[in-house]
């Protein structure tokens, strides 16, 4: 497998300013340069945080990038609340999360809202860490693998394959996300399989062996080598964990 494993850390609504500059610093201290030879290391910090945090980071010694939790598929406008790709890449964000089950529940985001937002990150240059997953309803409905295929490809539709391989997909069921209730390694290689057929089928064989599927859902220093081992999980998306410099240290060092 030839696919360089990343590590996402999803801080979500936690650290204000101050902390934020703390934990990244913690990071930055721990982190040898050559890792990023093996793995992709990114965090992702609310708003507010990310000029904060990516000042912290000389990228150069220190390649951790900074990618923002969600972004607006709007380039500029009277829409207020919201925060634009240009916005986030003059901050020098690499890109955003997109989709994540929390967005869509709290604040109704749809596929649609998903698809724009991709395809307006990818205009500007910056990937998208795409979410998807199923609740723990359509898990125990057996219908899993369709549900969360059909976000793939609703995520993804219209956009090329040039841009499609810069983005990242991250399976995230959603009755593993805080719960502590991981899914097991099978459990999530079956889908994230299934994930990546449908990348396949969209764009090409070559193409989905070279896009990054990650786990994310309760992932930690505990489980991480077991879904680490599976074929087609390419890295995590942690959020818990990811809280800790000395958790996501681990979780870093697990991709070497
Ligand atoms: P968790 O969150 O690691 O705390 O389960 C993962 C996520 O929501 O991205």
């Amino acid at each position: 497998m030839a696919r360089k494993p990343m590590m996402a850390g999803n801080w979500k609504m936690n650290n204000t300013i101050s902390e934020a500059v703390v934990l990244t610093q913690e990071i930055s201290n721990h982190f040898e340069k050559d890792w990023g030879d093996s793995v992709d290391v990114v965090v992702c910090p609310p708003f507010v945080d990310l000029k904060p945090a990516k000042t912290v980071i000389d990228f150069d010694k220190m390649p951790i990038a900074v990618a923002s939790q969600n972004v607006y598929f709007e380039l500029k406008g009277a829409f207020t609340g919201e925060t634009s790709v240009a916005m986030i890449r003059e901050i020098g964000c690499a890109g955003s999360i997109v989709g994540h089950s929390e967005r869509r529940e709290y604040f109704g985001e749809t596929n649609e809202d998903v698809n724009k937002k991709v395809k307006a990150l990818v205009a500007a240059d910056l990937y998208a860490i795409v979410c998807v997953g199923e609740s723990l309803a359509v898990r125990e409905s057996g219908e899993m693998i369709d549900f969360v295929c059909a976000q793939v490809r609703a995520a993804f539709a219209g956009v090329s394959v040039e841009d499609a391989t810069t983005c990242v997909v991250a399976y995230e069921p959603i009755w593993a996300i805080g719960t502590g209730r991981t899914a097991t390694p099978e459990q999530a290689e079956e889908v994230c399989a299934a994930i990546r057929a449908t990348l396949a089928e969209m764009y090409g064989e070559e193409a989905a062996e070279a896009m990054r599927v990650l786990y994310g859902g309760s992932m930690n220093p505990g489980n991480v080598e077991a879904l680490l081992a599976m074929p087609n999980i390419d890295g995590g998306l942690i959020g818990g964990a990811a809280l800790k410099a000395a958790s996501f240290i681990q979780l870093v060092e697990a991709c070497l």
